[in-house]
């Protein structure tokens, strides 16, 4: 058996019925086995190929960018008076041109710009594990975790850069009228992937790599989460960094900014746990005597589900029209 055919694939982008209750907050990724995501040590560290960015910012920009976006997951941006998380989410720039997705316990982030595929392409012809993605979607993230225990392990995230071009709505707002997408805006939202978060709302259709349909996911709050398509979503759903769109045109830029459902997803995932600290990147991580950010163990023989994530697709077809 190869070892991509140990690796289960499950598509994550949703699934059915209408809602009942209204949902209030925050949805956590959960695997085919029904565990929660989390990373066990909460310390990513993104290696962020940066040797031929592409268009409009350069590798400072897009470095800034990302750095922003992991800040805005992290302990320092989130505490208040009293301290609710350790999560320390870290960019370094590597000088790869591109990299491969996969479970090699190296997080990556990196452009796709000679076309929008997988690297490396997939093996065999399973129409759920397609080699290219759809032309819509503006990225896409990648995450390696446990299936019965749910322990993130690696995750990778790929930009689209062959459809769109990627800039500062900021420091340079007339973009919006371009074929250009908000870098940190979206990174932003896709770094809430990475620490084991889903959407707001729920979109019907989605299956795993085994054709299982995912099942409405809850909230943090015991509610199934509702549809995208419904019309009268609460704010709590459409202003969160994890909704699946921007809550109106042009609000690109406000996904670089937490909602309170936001913070409170990272606060209770990562609570604070005292005599726990990260240690900044060195390559790979270090370990530390007393429970710090260590270099993740061997898997053990729990199988791998991979979560791909379809990002901001309504987004897209919004900023097209
Ligand atoms: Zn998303």
């Amino acid at each position: 058996m190869s070892t991509r055919a140990m690796l289960v694939v499950p598509l994550v982008v949703a699934a059915l019925f209408a809602l009942p209750l209204p949902a209030a907050a925050y949805v956590r990724t959960v695997t085919e086995a029904g565990a929660l995501s989390r990373w066990k040590t909460p310390c990513p560290t993104m290696e962020f190929s940066l040797g031929a960015p592409p268009p409009v910012s350069d590798s400072q920009g897009y470095f800034e960018a990302a750095s922003a976006a992991g800040a805005a997951w992290s302990q320092a941006a989130l505490d208040g008076v009293n301290r609710c998380t350790n999560v320390i989410f870290t960019v370094v720039s590597v000088p790869d041109v591109a990299g491969p997705v996969g479970m090699d316990y190296h997080n990556r982030l990196i452009f796709r710009q000679d076309k929008w595929c997988r690297e490396p392409p997939p093996s065999g012809d399973d129409p759920n594990d397609p080699p290219c993605y759809d032309e819509h979607a503006l990225a896409i993230t990648s995450v390696f975790q446990l299936k019965n225990s749910g322990e993130i392990l690696d995750a990778d995230l790929e930009v689209n850069a062959y459809n769109f071009t990627w800039g500062d709505f900021v420091t340079h707002p007339e973009l919006f009228q371009t074929n250009t997408q908000d870098f940190q805006g979206a990174i932003t939202h896709e770094f809430g992937h990475v620490i084991g978060l889903d959407h707001t709302c729920f979109n019907p259709g989605a299956t795993f790599a085994d054709g299982k349909v995912i099942p409405r996911p809850l909230d943090n709050l015991g509610n199934p989460v509702p549809d995208c398509s419904d019309d009268d979503l609460p704010t709590v759903i459409t202003q969160a960094t994890m909704y699946v769109s921007v809550a109106s045109p042009g609000a690109e830029v406000d996904l670089r900014s937490l909602s309170l459902d936001d913070v409170q997803a990272v606060c209770d995932i990562y609570h604070v746990e005292p005599n726990f600290v990260c240690l900044p990147p060195s390559g790979a991580y270090l370990a530390t005597g007393g429970g710090g950010c260590s270099y993740p163990a061997r898997p053990r023989r729990d199988s791998i589900a991979c979560v791909l994530v379809l990002l901001l697709m309504a987004t897209v077809a919004r900023r097209r029209r």
